[in-house]
């Protein structure tokens, strides 16, 4: 229901060789399968140890190192404390998932490639190829991390991007998500040349982009996109830093990192007034 317009089926592929300190999505940033571990649900009744042919679950709890992503604990876990997050999957096989869900599109919905950064892997391509094939709508969340040859064979296949532009400031973009700023831009460019329709979407973080400059750039990016679908300010939570337990890291969640509401509606008014 949020990622792009009408009720979509949205496919999280793994992978992003970004790694944002406020990541609402870490089990997404590995390409490879792993488990995810709700400790919450743990009810300690040592199924998973029985279960696991080469002891990652004990006394000492998880051994992550040692997995070699079986499921089997998953498998038998009764609460659900342990989940398979990812798998390999043909793009037939994505197809038919979505197809499931076709009668729930009406006119606007489709299906939406999500991440991890979907773009990184040149078999998205593939995908919103068999979408369009299908007649089904296509979205395609990204940030632009992408080589020049898969943005302009994805922009005729894409009926809209959401665009994830995580900051305006050279040093504070690599600080925080570990990749330079202008890759990002040059992108954005690229698919905007070639016609892309793209709606903004961008964090809003206290204390890190909350500033009227950063606002102005944002703006002045704006205007610059030939088919603008519009801007959505998303409000960093600290749930993000919840999730990265799931993946065996610690809690990376920052309360002082939270806009407040007036802060939201503040951003918004400066950015609106400007465009
Ligand atoms: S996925 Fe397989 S190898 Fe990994 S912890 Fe579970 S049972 Fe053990
Ligand atoms: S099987 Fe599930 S509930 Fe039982 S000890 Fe393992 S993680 Fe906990």
């Amino acid at each position: 229901m949020h990622d792009g317009p009408g009720v979509r089926t949205t496919v999280f592929l793994k992978g992003c060789p970004l790694h944002c300190e406020w990541c609402h999505n870490p089990e997404t940033q590995s390409p490879d399968p792993e488990i995810l571990f709700y400790k919450n649900k743990c009810i300690g009744c040592g199924n998973c140890v029985n279960a696991c042919p080469v002891g990652a679950h004990g006394a000492d709890g998880f051994d992550r190192k040692r997995c070699v992503i079986c499921a089997s604990c998953a498998e038998a876990c009764p609460t659900g404390a342990l989940e398979l997050c990812g798998a390999d999957m043909t793009v037939g096989e994505i197809l038919k998932t979505a197809e499931r869900d076709r009668a729930f599109y009406g006119d606007a919905g489709g299906v939406t490639l999500s991440g991890g950064e979907p773009l990184a892997q040149k078999n998205a391509v593939a995908l919103l190829e068999a979408c369009r094939d299908v007649g089904l709508s296509t979205v395609v969340d990204t940030c632009g991390y992408a080589d020049r040859e898969t943005l302009l064979s994805a922009v005729p296949l894409t009926d809209l991007f959401l665009w994830d532009v995580k900051d305006t400031d050279e040093d504070r973009h690599e600080k925080y998500t570990g990749a330079p700023l202008e890759p990002m831009i040059e992108s954005l460019n690229i698919a905007n040349e070639a016609g892309a329709r793209i709606r903004l979407r961008c964090i809003l973080i206290n204390g890190v982009n909350t500033d009227e400059e950063h606002y102005g750039r944002l703006a002045n990016i704006a205007r610059n996109i030939k088919n603008f679908d519009g801007i959505d300010l998303i409000p960093y939570h600290a749930y993000a830093g919840t999730k990265a337990t799931f993946v065996g890291r610690n809690d990376s969640g920052r309360a002082d990192w939270i806009p407040t509401a007036e802060q939201v509606a503040r951003a918004n008014r400066i950015i609106r007034g400007l465009l």
